[in-house]
């Protein structure tokens, strides 16, 4: 049964249009306006179910000023839905403004779930991990991207984040300076459509991977990068700590990480962790 005066925020797919739930199509069906990201994309959608709906557009532009509009229409007694063009509204998309401020002015917000790029990823790449930090979108500008990378660096569940094809390269490689060449990537791309591709691999591994097949740059991205939690640098000892200031003070990082690693019979990867927190540290 559709409330009246309600707002619901339905998932649409993220590839394949089938991919929508029968509750979904309900709720677009009868409800009296669908405010859509893009109205094409949405009329698209729609038109394969069948659905002949009422569109009106709210991007991240015009949010703010569109709201009052819904929240008069909701006034008036209407039911209103709002979809983006892929996924779950309010994720890396626009619907939190809409949501928060109709929730404010009383009205009932109605989640209708369904695809998300981020869980879509999760689900088949098999990480044992139980945890994990959604960040979505990095920074697009280099410096301020590695800023917030390296603020990630001792988080120590799973990382996701999403990308678009004509950064995916020099992200990857952000992150493999930041993180170094070990952590584990697993670089999900044009999940649930015809190119879909999951691999799995090191950073160092993956960037090459990726390097070597321009094909494999093109579409839409999540990466989960995993965190920092196999790298317990407590465990190392003090002769290993002194060994590696001394190195690094004259050595290149990764010089000073080998020959550590060699005179005192320590894990490389802990060692390596260790002088990048030391060098980010200054
Ligand atoms: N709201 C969406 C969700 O729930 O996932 C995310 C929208 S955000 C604007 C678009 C980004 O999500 C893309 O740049 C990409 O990183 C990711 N994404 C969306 N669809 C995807 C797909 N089919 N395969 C891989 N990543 C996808």
């Amino acid at each position: 049964m559709l409330k009246k005066n309600a707002l619901y925020v339905v998932a649409t797919p993220i590839g394949n249009l089938t991919d929508i739930s029968l509750r979904a199509l309900d709720i677009l069906a009868k409800v009296d306006v669908v405010a859509a990201e893009h109205i094409q994309n949405s009329r698209h959608l729609l038109a394969a179910h069948a659905i002949a709906a009422k569109l009106i557009s709210l991007h991240q532009h015009n949010e703010t000023t569109v709201t009052n509009k819904v929240l008069a229409l909701l006034d008036a007694g209407k039911s209103v839905a709002v979809v983006t063009d892929a996924g779950t509204p309010g994720i890396s998309d626009p619907g939190a403004i809409l949501a928060k401020r109709v929730r404010e002015q009383g009205f009932p917000v109605i989640p209708i779930p369904g695809a998300n790029a981020a869980i879509c990823a999760m689900s088949a790449a098999g990480i044992m991990d139980p945890h994990f930090f959604f960040y979505g979108f990095l920074p697009t500008k280099t410096g301020l991207r590695k800023r917030e990378l390296t603020a990630l660096r001792s988080q120590q569940c799973t990382l996701i984040f999403y990308e678009a094809p004509h950064r995916i390269l020099e992200c990857i490689a952000d992150m493999l300076e930041i993180f170094g060449p070990k952590r584990q990537l697993t670089i999900a791309r044009e999940l649930t459509k015809l190119f879909e591709t999951i691999h799995v691999g090191t950073l160092e591994e993956s960037l090459l991977w990726l390097q070597a097949d321009a094909n494999q740059q093109k579409g839409e991205f999540v990466l989960l990068l995993s965190g920092s939690e196999t790298l317990d640098k407590s465990e190392l000892s003090e002769q290993a700590r002194h060994t590696l200031i001394c190195l690094l003070a004259e050595l290149p990082l990764k010089q000073a990480v080998k020959l550590t690693a060699a005179i005192t019979g320590e894990n490389k990867n802990t060692l390596y962790q260790l002088a990048l927190d030391l060098k980010v540290a200054g």
